[in-house]
């Protein structure tokens, strides 16, 4: 199978939960037991109080756009998806942030509006690898 996309090599064992829950279908998210704030990426250290007691929580896979970009160019030949293509920032329902592609969508700035819902497309790539991806949601 040829590969659409260079792909992520999770090594990191404070990010191991996030990637064996994509490969489960659910989105987990770090979270700090003592100001009980989810963030991304994974770490050791809560980026908010410095707290050291970290919890996973399986978020909604749910959220809006933050904000987004349609790439009419691909500068990188391991980037197979012919473009236009919508690279998106995420702000999950949780409150992290993350990048992703928007999919499921017609590449057009008439169509894709910041703060629209959105919600995950568990997206397996490999048997080790799912990727979350989103597409317009319905509101709630
Ligand atoms: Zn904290």
């Amino acid at each position: 199978m040829e590969l659409e996309r260079p792909l992520p090599q999770p090594i990191t064992p404070e990010a191991k939960p996030y990637w064996d829950g994509l490969r489960e279908q659910k989105l987990m998210l770090p979270r700090c037991r003592t100001c009980q704030r989810a963030f991304l990426y994974p770490r050791v250290l809560c980026p908010f109080c410095h707290g050291s007691d970290i919890e996973w929580v399986q978020a909604s896979g749910r959220g809006k756009l933050y904000s987004f970009e349609i790439s009419h160019q691909t500068f990188n030949r391991a980037w197979k998806i012919p473009p236009p293509y919508v690279l998106a920032m995420i702000a999950l329902a949780e409150g992290p942030r993350m990048m992703s592609n928007l999919i499921n969508v017609a590449p057009d700035p008439k169509v894709i509006r910041c703060d629209m819902p959105v919600e995950i497309v568990f997206t397996k790539v490999t048997d080790e690898l799912t990727l979350p991806l989103f597409q317009p949601g319905s509101p709630r």
